[in-house]
């Protein structure tokens, strides 16, 4: 074997072994403390997001939760796990209110832009498709299934729940029964609270308890979505999707759970109380749940009325990857103030960021070598997704003089892996005029398109990585050499 080929397999063998062995953590919400992950099957991750209601564009806030939901499966995907992974995609059910009380979401979104709640469906999930995609989560290893696509199973669970005793029937729906479910609210220990607020509701006659909640409500005459069930013409409560889907896609115990913290109290609660009162198992092994994106003090919510979106971030000339950095300087459990200044901020860091990984890839020929800094960054990022401790790393070691050039590239691809930044191959901003790039960049193209012309191939090259360095990509088009930036 040759010198360098025993150096590149020792290399990936070191990376591999550091890779598998450094334990993960993550905080369980339902016992609140930090704990270490251990899958139900060895080797595999089955992992449960609760996703958007397609009802209208999804603002910042609901993305916070899908990059926290992406960087768990990152994490997971590098630490040598398989990965299976649903984000639900709800077109039925879910009310203003969240629990049974409001208006139908889907029919406010169908009567605002006078289209069907299917067309509705179709076009904000087409954009929240395309919003994740920007956030480079990769949406072709993820599984989307739609809540109207799972009506028969929402019926059978609500079904077996009937013939289990744990749900009765009123004149207008299948209620859940709490009260037969024992340690119902035990999740973020809001059992008296999920009372309270139970009572604050609109009471509906007949329920046995508040906290009680609809499993299949009846059709009103002008529901728009419905269909046949035992229980008569009706859809389903919105609760019984996610435990439905995540039967039929993950199986009855599945490992991680993850949505915002405000779907502790209600939906989560009533999810385990569902899908734990129909198997007789655990229904999940790790909650985790992200703190929310606020504004001004308040949290970003469209009821709210203070809904910025990643197409007003894009509109505004910013990369979009500029609100995942800016997502992951916070830890995930932290609350976080969006600002038009703290995203400015964010999107420099991540220019310089961008720049120094392009200045590394040229010194480094992408050549990848272990590091006591790559160690600390993998015990660190999981530990609990320490994601702004991991950026820190990050940035030390690129500045440092401590670290081969090597070593710096071996860790920006981990770091690229885990954080989803494309560090590895920065965008480009499309391409520029060369009238307007500074002078000593047009020279530089100059004297490269010099070099092409009398053969001198390893002068141009390293003309273009000067360029590359400046933050310039040169491509050579039919008239001639095309510029274009390499960072926002
Ligand atoms: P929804 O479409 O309202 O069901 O929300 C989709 C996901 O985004 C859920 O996991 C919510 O908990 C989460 N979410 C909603 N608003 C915020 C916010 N302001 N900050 C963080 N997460 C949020
Ligand atoms: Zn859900």
């Amino acid at each position: 074997m040759s010198s360098l080929s025993w150096l590149t397999s020792f290399t990936s063998r070191t990376k591999k072994s550091h890779e598998r062995t450094t334990p993960i953590f993550f905080t369980n919400t339902l016992s609140g403390r930090k704990e270490l992950f251990i899958p139900q099957r060895p080797g595999q991750a089955l992992l449960y997001s609760c996703g958007p209601t397609v009802y209208g564009e999804q603002h910042l806030g609901n993305m916070r939760a899908m990059v926290f939901s992406d960087t768990i499966a990152r994490v997971l995907l590098a630490g040598g796990y398989r990965v299976r992974r649903v984000i639900n995609i709800t077109d039925v059910g879910h009310l203003v209110g969240d629990g049974d009380e409001g208006d139908d979401k889907m029919a406010v979104g169908a009567k605002r832009e006078r289209l069907s709640p299917e067309e509705i469906a179709d076009r904000y999930t087409t954009i929240f498709l395309s919003d994740i995609q920007n956030l480079n989560l990769p949406t072709e290893e993820i599984l989307f299934p739609h809540a109207t696509d799972y009506i028969k199973e929402q019926i059978a669970l609500a079904k077996t729940l009937e013939e289990k005793g744990f749900a009765y029937q009123l004149v207008d729906g299948l209620y859940f029964d709490t009260g037969k479910f024992p340690g119902y609210g035990k999740l973020g220990g809001v059992a008296e609270s999920q009372q309270e607020a139970g009572a604050r509701i609109a009471v509906v006659i007949g329920k046995h308890a508040p906290a009680d909640f609809v499993l299949w409500r009846s059709a009103k005459p002008e529901d728009l979505q419905q269909w046949d069930s035992p229980w008569g013409r009706g859809n389903p409560g919105w609760h019984i999707e996610c435990s439905a889907m995540s039967r039929a896609l993950l199986g009855q115990e599945i490992d991680i759970h993850t949505g915002g913290e405000d779907h502790i109290a209600v939906h989560h609660n009533n999810e385990i109380a569902q899908s734990e009162a129909a198997s007789g198992r655990t229904f999940v092994r790790y909650w985790m749940h992200n703190a929310f994106l606020n504004m001004a003090g308040e949290k970003i919510s469209k009821s709210l009325g203070n809904v910025v979106c990643l197409s007003d971030v894009m509109k505004k000339g910013y990369h979009p990857l500029t609100v995942r950095y800016f997502f992951l300087q916070a830890h995930y459990r932290t609350p976080l103030s969006f600002s038009w200044d703290a995203l400015a901020a964010a999107s420099s860091a991540l220019d310089r960021l961008w720049k120094l990984c392009v200045e590394i890839a040229l010194e480094s020929k992408r050549v990848s070598r272990p590091s006591e800094a790559l160690d600390q960054f993998l015990v660190t990022i999981r530990d609990d997704l320490a994601t702004p401790q991991a950026l820190g790393i990050l940035w030390e070691t690129l500045k440092s003089e401590d670290y081969t050039e090597e070593q710096k590239w071996g860790l920006i691809e981990a770091a690229d892996a885990h954080l989803g930044l494309s560090l590895i191959s920065p965008p480009s901003r499309g391409s520029v005029d060369l009238r307007d790039v500074p002078s000593d960049v047009q020279e530089l193209v100059a004297r490269r398109s010099a070099a092409r012309a009398s053969h001198d191939f390893a002068s141009a090259d390293h003309l273009r990585a000067e360029l590359e360095k400046a933050g310039y990509r040169v491509e050579d088009g039919p008239g001639g050499p095309v510029l274009s930036q390499t960072t926002h």
